[in-house]
């Protein structure tokens, strides 16, 4: 991946932070920085910070160095989902056991690929929630035994507030605010994206997550794990109109979702089909895909330009797996043209758990001043579930 272009300079009052942990409070005048061009103010300039980052929380290992002049140095990202594959999804007791494996080996090799050495690391920042709680064990007990030893801060990031962030680590960079829909295999949400520690949750899925429908529906079609990819390649073979399937909650008036309802469709459909012939054919399961997939990315589009309308916002940002879904991609592109907003789309390794994120949310936040997630004397804690409403909103009191 190449670096990013610099986003903002180190701090000199970041420093304190990083070796004391008790910064005086500045002014809210003083904090004020551009953020849509990053351009932090005077006394944040002049340093440069390497923030270690460290992602744990559900299937994917990542382990990143950020620096504040020169932005991403090297990443190194595993997927477990071919382990995970033979059991139909994630086994949680199994993501730990390879997290663990996985992270120093990684540690090594980005600074390896980056030229740093442990020493060089100024703080460390690792996924502390929302996710699975062993596998975030993991990397809060790594970031936090690396913290003791090398003597550096070590801060918990919301792992969402990591996906929120990651648009801006790639080139060229969204503005703020942005509207993000959040869509992987564990979230489905719309957020507004006014600023760092400024995040709005617009609406979110009452139930199933729109990967986990994907997956799920792929399984009822005998299709592997994980199913949207598979799901999404059989689609391309079907016709979306042969079968109407519900759009849950699109009129609900709201920018919430819903899709366990589509997928008992798809189970009643196939059944029916079942019934009618014996089995499915290998036409009625693309045509099947192809129809779940259409409704799924209907709704999706249907409320992602609701809520750029409503809040008056030009920008989309989509994030998570689900994001890679072509149709989906050309369902936003071709409503946002009409309505004249832009759609953003960063790489896939921004997109799924990666620890780039969460180095750079880490070292937004200390920047920001909203550094209240430090671990302090080598204690630390997990959040496994952890609402993003609960970071703070404000940088400064
Ligand atoms: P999580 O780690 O929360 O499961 P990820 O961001 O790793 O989420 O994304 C994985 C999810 O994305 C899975 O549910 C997978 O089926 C889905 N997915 C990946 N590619 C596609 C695609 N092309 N179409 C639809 N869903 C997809
Ligand atoms: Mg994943």
């Amino acid at each position: 991946m190449p670096a990013r272009k610099p986003a903002f300079r180190g701090s000199e009052a970041l420093l304190p932070i990083l070796t004391s942990m008790l910064v005086a409070r500045r002014s809210a005048k003083t904090a004020h920085y551009n953020s849509c061009n990053l351009q932090f103010p005077q006394h944040f300039q002049g340093h440069t910070v390497l923030i270690l980052g460290i992602e744990s929380s559900c299937d994917e290992t990542g382990v990143a160095l950020y620096d504040t002049t020169s932005g991403l140095l090297a990443q190194q990202l595993f997927s477990q989902v071919e382990m995970h594959a033979a059991y139909g999804g994630v086994v949680p007791e199994l993501a730990s056991r390879d997290h663990i494996q996985r992270i120093l080996p990684q540690l090594d090799k980005v600074l390896i690929d980056s030229g740093r050495l442990l020493k060089d690391i100024d703080a460390i920042a690792v996924t502390q929630g929302p996710g699975l709680g062993g596998a975030l064990l993991v990397g809060t007990s790594v970031a936090t035994a690396l913290g003791a030893a090398l003597g550096k801060p070590v801060l918990g990031v919301h792992h969402l507030e990591g996906h929120l962030l990651s648009p801006l680590l790639a080139v060229p960079a969204p503005n703020f605010p942005f509207i993000a829909l959040l869509v992987s295999g564990g979230h489905t949400q719309l957020m507004s994206v006014d600023d760092v520690g400024l995040y709005t949750l617009l609406g979110e899925t009452v139930d199933d997550a729109a990967g986990e429908a994907f997956d799920k529906t792929a399984s009822l079609l005998g299709l592997g794990y994980p199913g949207g990819p598979a799901l999404a390649k059989l689609a391309t073979l079907g016709d979306p109109n042969a079968y109407k399937l519900p759009r849950p909650m699109l009129h609900s008036g709201d920018l919430d979702f819903s899709f366990s309802g589509l997928k008992t469709a798809v189970l009643t459909l196939a059944n029916k089909l079942r019934n009618q012939a014996g089995s499915l054919t290998e036409e009625d399961r693309a045509n099947v895909a192809a129809a779940f997939e259409t409704a799924i990315v209907e709704v999706l589009t249907v409320k992602c330009m609701t809520a750029l309308k409503t809040a008056g916002i030009k920008t989309l940002v989509v994030a998570g797996g689900v994001g890679a879904n072509q149709r989906l991609r050309s369902s936003l592109n071709k409503a946002a043209a009409k309505l004249g907003f832009a759609v953003f789309y960063p790489p896939v390794n921004l997109c799924t758990d990666n620890g780039a994120m969460i180095a750079f949310a880490g070292a937004m936040r200390l920047a920001a001043d909203l550094g209240e997630n430090l671990f302090t004397r080598g204690a630390f804690s997990v959040r496994s579930r952890w609402p993003l409403s609960e970071l703070s909103a404000t940088s400064l009191a």
